[in-house]
Parts: structure tokens; sequence; C-alpha cells
């Protein structure tokens, strides 16, 4: 009999569309912040820190660096 861990949850990254496993763990931790669940997998998210360093020069005057309220908001496959 295997464990039933239906705990871990599969995330499709909003920016290269892979799916990525958040754990159990990582999303209590995520909830325990009350921080948004990532939307990007760990790649993504490295590469968007780098760019937001290199974009902040430019965006300033539009501050919509805000992830929760993007136009893409079909994330939500994974309810539960
Ligand atoms: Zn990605």
């Amino acid at each position: 009999m295997t464990k039933t861990t239906n705990n871990d949850m599969p995330i499709v990254c909003l920016e290269c569309g892979l799916v990525f496993i958040l754990t159990s763990d990582e999303s209590d931790w995520y909830r325990e912040r009350n921080y948004n669940l990532p939307k990007r997998c760990p790649r993504c998210r490295r590469k968007r820190r780098a760019a937001e360093r290199l974009g902040n020069a430019e965006a300033k005057g539009n501050s919509t660096s805000s992830d929760d309220s993007t136009t893409l908001n079909q994330g939500s496959v994974f309810n539960g």
C-alpha cells in the first residue's frame, strides 16, 4: 500500500508552463506567513527576481509589481 499523500500540489508555472510540485510542507510555509502560493516554478522565480533588479530603474512611475492581481487568472484548476 502506498502512502496517500494527497497534499502535494502540482502547479503549472505561469511563465514557462512547467509543472512543478508544491509539497504540503512548502504550502504550509506559505500559508503560515499569509503568502500567496507561488505561481511560477523556482527557476522562473529566480529569473524574475533578477529581472526585477534590472527593470527597477525603468519601471518607476508604473509600480505594478504585484503578483496577485495579474490578468492571468487561469491557475485555479487545482482547487482543493
Ligand atoms: Zn517556470
